[in-house]
């Protein structure tokens, strides 16, 4: 019988790529984590158990082969692990890289539960993909026949590559639009390169090109070119927008110079990553070089905020959040990351104004949690008398993002949005009620996931040619 490669967590711990020194990483926007050398894939891969029911898979959006292709790269098999992978997955080495892997696949593996430490999933699907490319398996996309039905997709985020991927590869011909001057949506322009590096979504973006997908970039719609002018011009149109309208502060002092929106922050950031001239950020409104950065917010993108600042050479950097660690949005992982680097978290606390114009501190009330709200989380109470004034020059809102209001910006009033501005579409197909209108991601869960995006953008993809199939037999009947 055949040596049994897998079962091995009994006898093998568990061990992330290495980690580099904090001291080394918070001097650059490389990634932090270090690629497993072969021979340490394969033995991580090896501590997977096989369950009959994956809880893994179940709990992967994409519910992706996880034992298959973890028992394929113990063996050393990695095409064929790569070709299982690739298959439910559009970018498996970003989801590897960037996916709260604790509050979904691993976060549900089994052997985690029996006190073992959690198969690393997101660090073995990230290697898969990484070998793949380095071997040239990754190949770009070479439909075996063409198809006359065109599709526009407004917005060149995960959402919107993925449904261009999967319709590209049926023949469709299609075109994405973008406002900005590169595609990628937030894997670009806002998350950092020390959680992914740039060339690693731009070695996508070139591919799809490659297989065909157009990409007409610098095109805001709404402004350069109409809704209406692009449904005209396609068979479908899937908005892919994102969510981009930054929640807002209030209080005393709220408008003076030095306070600014994480996205412009971080924008600046990755722009300058990329070499281009960023006058923002050489004028040194959206640097943190020599400042005390304060950063408001405790969820992702408060994470990101903070340890750019620390890159950009900030003298500190605080992060105020009004609940405790243990009630935050944000992984702990990254706080974890962040508190390594040098940042100071200041739980509890919540601004009620600011100091100075430019800004040279913020009020801020002490808090404790109260009583449960409607939704169980414990509500945050001003303790009285408690305020004090953190300084600061440099303040960055990371309060979460909101819908822009699409009807009115593009002129569309028959396009449905719910309560929150977000668009109204079948969760499992991305269908509006507008005919041949479909939307994906972020602009249809709110802020979300980039693997829900990716998953929207699929299924959306697969409504869509599943649609051009009836009305082609239709119109051959
Ligand atoms: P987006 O990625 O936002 O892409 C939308 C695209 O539409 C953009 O390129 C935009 O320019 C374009 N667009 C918008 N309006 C127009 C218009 N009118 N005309 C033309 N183009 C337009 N998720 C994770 O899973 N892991 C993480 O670690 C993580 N970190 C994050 C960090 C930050 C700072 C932020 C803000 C988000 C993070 N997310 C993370 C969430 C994730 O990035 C999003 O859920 C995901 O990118 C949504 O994909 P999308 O395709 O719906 O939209
Ligand atoms: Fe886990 Fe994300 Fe990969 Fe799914 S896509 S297996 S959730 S890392
Ligand atoms: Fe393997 Fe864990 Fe998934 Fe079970 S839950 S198949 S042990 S990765």
């Amino acid at each position: 019988m055949a040596k049994q490669p897998m079962l091995k967590f009994v006898k093998i711990e568990r061990a992330m790529p290495e980690k580099r020194a904090a001291s080394l990483r918070r001097t650059d926007f490389h990634e932090i984590y270090a690629e497993y050398a072969d021979a340490k894939a394969k033995e991580q891969a090896s501590r997977c158990s096989q369950c009959g029911v994956p809880y893994c898979q179940s709990h992967c959006p994409l519910h992706n082969n996880i034992p298959d292709w973890l028992r394929l790269t113990a063996e050393g098999r990695l095409q064929e692990a790569y070709e299982i992978s690739q298959a439910t997955n559009t970018f498996p080495e970003i989801c590897g890289r960037i996916c709260p892997q604790d509050r979904l696949c691993e976060g549900n593996c089994v052997i985690e539960q029996s006190g073992h430490g959690t198969v690393t999933i997101g660090s073995v699907e990230k290697y898969i993909t990484d070998t793949a490319w380095e071997k040239g398996w990754v190949q770009p996309i070479a439909p075996a026949q063409e198809r006359a039905e065109s599709v526009g997709i407004i917005g060149a985020g995960p959402g919107g590559l993925a449904a261009a991927d999967v319709l590209r590869r049926a023949g469709v011909q299609v075109t994405v639009y973008d406002r900005y001057d590169r595609a990628g949506g937030l894997l670009t322009y806002g998350i950092p390169g020390f959680k992914l590096e740039k060339p690693v979504v731009m070695r996508r973006n070139e591919q799809l090109e490659k297989g065909g997908v157009r990409f007409v970039l610098n095109c805001n719609v709404g402004e350069d070119m109409s809704f209406d002018e692009i449904r005209a011009q396609h068979d479908a149109v899937i908005i892919a927008t994102g969510v981009y309208k930054s929640r807002d502060l209030g209080g005393p002092g709220s408008g003076a110079e030095g306070i600014v929106r994480a996205i412009d922050f971080l924008t600046a950031s990755n722009r300058k990553s990329f070499g281009d001239e960023v006058p923002e950020y050489e004028s040194g409104e959206l640097n943190a070089e020599g400042k005390r950065v304060v950063v408001i917010g405790g969820g992702d993108t408060a994470m990101d905020c903070v340890r750019t600042a620390i890159r950009e050479g900030a003298t500190s950097v605080k992060c105020l959040y009004r609940r405790d660690r243990a009630n935050m949005p944000g992984s702990q992982r990254e706080v974890q990351n962040a508190e390594e680097e040098g940042v100071q978290f200041e739980w509890l606390t919540a601004p009620k104004g600011f100091k100075g114009d430019p800004v040279t501190g913020v009020i801020v009330d002490r808090m404790r949690l109260g009583q449960p709200d409607a939704t169980g989380r414990q509500s945050p109470e001003i303790i009285e008398g408690s305020e004090y004034v953190e300084p600061a020059d440099l303040v960055i809102k990371a309060l979460g993002f909101e819908p822009e209001e699409l009807p009115t910006l593009w002129g569309v009033p028959e396009l449905e949005v719910t309560r929150w501005g977000t668009v109204k579409a079948e969760f499992t197909t991305g269908a509006t009620a507008m005919p041949g209108v479909y939307a994906v991601g972020d602009i249809v869960r709110g802020a979300s996931l980039v693997v829900w995006a990716i998953r929207d953008g699929r299924d959306c993809a697969e409504a869509v040619l599943s649609n051009f199939d009836q009305k082609g037999a239709i119109a051959a009947e």
